[in-house]
């Protein structure tokens, strides 16, 4: 079975890559200078739109706001050597909040804080943006700073603007909003159940196990809040240790972004056809019994990690999913797939023998308990297709492939 290519007028998902920027001592008093100057742009057009619905039944146009803009870079000097483009595009983007919120799609657009929502937007950008120095790193030229480095974790694409950001931990970053190309289907026709786990954060029914295993950054977040909520409110010492969760944190999700992008890819390129449970047709079928037998303590603290992933990423993984496995993707309802025999199809609860192993009391079937689960979403029936035009499922022709596990 081939699945469809995207149509003609496909304009792709719009995603957006992020990367580490290192500026040098002198950049960053540039990139910050930026960040205040598009924040107080920002914010005197807040303040400008409330006194404008407080006051008067309509709201300043664009123009008397950038004439506003004129006029306050003639009265603020450290307003003025900032750049223009900058801050034009502050109130390009504020402009766009309002739209978005009179369009009922966002929220009213609210004052910005400084440490908490630091960055500005570049617009009109192309490749000459971007150039590289050697096989990790590459520069992106900013108006008025010039050319900063920053870590080429993959490739840059396509992209139309980029936002530089500075987050709590004090760590600078660019982002690229493109066009991603959908990565091609591998053409075998096979199709794989991804089936979520606690023990395993995912597993393909071919028997690949995605897991994620980062104890160590969940302890530097434990500590770190620990040591914060001893802290002494107002103190020095607590903005220090602050500064110091908000890292941890940070290098957390970082990481956990980072496996689900590895795992969606990985999938995207070995599979043509991949499903996923529907949680929202997903019931309580999945019973505590499992946790509850957790054998082992090392399983214990895996299974802790991997329900991270399972609570906080999923729907981020499927996501991802859908846009790189373009209009492969299609979701089969959940129930009973922890309980059902991919073998013989008796479903039975005290087949389940623990969190980890099937073993079907009609046919003596033993797999791996989340294998089991996987080749039964596999086999499932498609209830939505997500992706491109195609929302029908299209028929199956090909059984998926039975690889079984035994259960060491
Ligand atoms: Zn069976």
């Amino acid at each position: 079975m081939q699945p469809p290519a995207p149509g003609p007028n496909w304009k792709g998902v719009e995603t957006v890559t992020r990367y580490r920027v290192y500026p040098s001592r002198m950049q960053h008093d540039g990139l910050l200078l930026h960040c205040v100057s598009a924040r107080f742009v920002w914010n005197l057009a807040v303040e400008q739109q409330s006194y404008y619905s407080r006051t008067r039944p309509w709201a300043p146009n664009s123009l008397a706001r950038y004439r506003q803009l004129t006029e306050a870079r003639a009265a603020f000097d450290w307003l003025r050597t900032g750049s223009a483009v900058v801050q034009q595009q502050a109130l390009r983007d504020f402009d766009q909040a309002m739209s978005n919120f009179f369009g009922g799609s966002h929220r009213r657009p609210s004052f910005r804080k400084r440490g908490l929502s630091d960055g500005f937007r570049i617009v009109g950008t192309g490749p000459d943006h971007v150039r590289k120095l050697n096989r990790r790193w590459s520069e992106v030229k900013v108006p008025k700073i010039g050319w900063v480095r920053f870590r080429r974790t993959c490739a840059v694409g396509k992209f139309k603007s980029y936002r530089v950001t500075r987050d709590r931990a004090g760590r600078w970053h660019v982002a690229f909003t493109q066009i991603p190309s959908p990565i091609p289907s591998p053409g075998t026709g096979e199709i794989a159940g991804i089936d979520r786990g606690v023990i395993h954060a995912a597993t393909a029914s071919d028997g690949t196990f995605y897991d994620y295993s980062r104890s160590d950054l969940d302890a530097k977040v434990k500590r770190a809040q620990r040591i914060l909520s001893r802290a002494k409110r107002g103190s020095n010492r607590r903005a220090r240790v602050k500064f110091r969760a908000a890292r941890a944190s940070a290098r957390r999700m970082d990481s956990r972004k980072d496996f689900i992008e590895k795992s969606t890819t990985d999938i995207a390129r070995r599979f043509d056809v991949i499903r996923l449970e529907d949680l929202k047709v997903r019931n309580m079928t999945r019973s505590a019994r499992g946790t509850l037998d957790t054998p082992g303590k090392n399983v214990q603290q895996k299974a802790g990690l991997n329900r991270a992933i399972l609570d906080k990423g999923w729907a981020q993984f499927a996501t991802r999913l859908e846009q790189k496995a373009l209009g492969r993707v299609e979701y089969v309802p959940a129930a009973y797939t922890s309980q059902r025999c991919s073998e013989c199809g008796v479903i039975n609860s005290d087949s389940r023998k623990s969190q980890a192993t099937f073993e079907c009391v009609s046919c003596n079937f033993s797999a791996n308990a989340d294998v089991n689960a996987a080749i039964n979403i596999a086999a499932g029936h498609a209830v939505t297709a997500r992706g491109g035009d195609r929302k029908v499922s299209v028929p199956v022709n090909r059984e998926p492939q039975r690889r079984l596990l035994r259960v060491s």
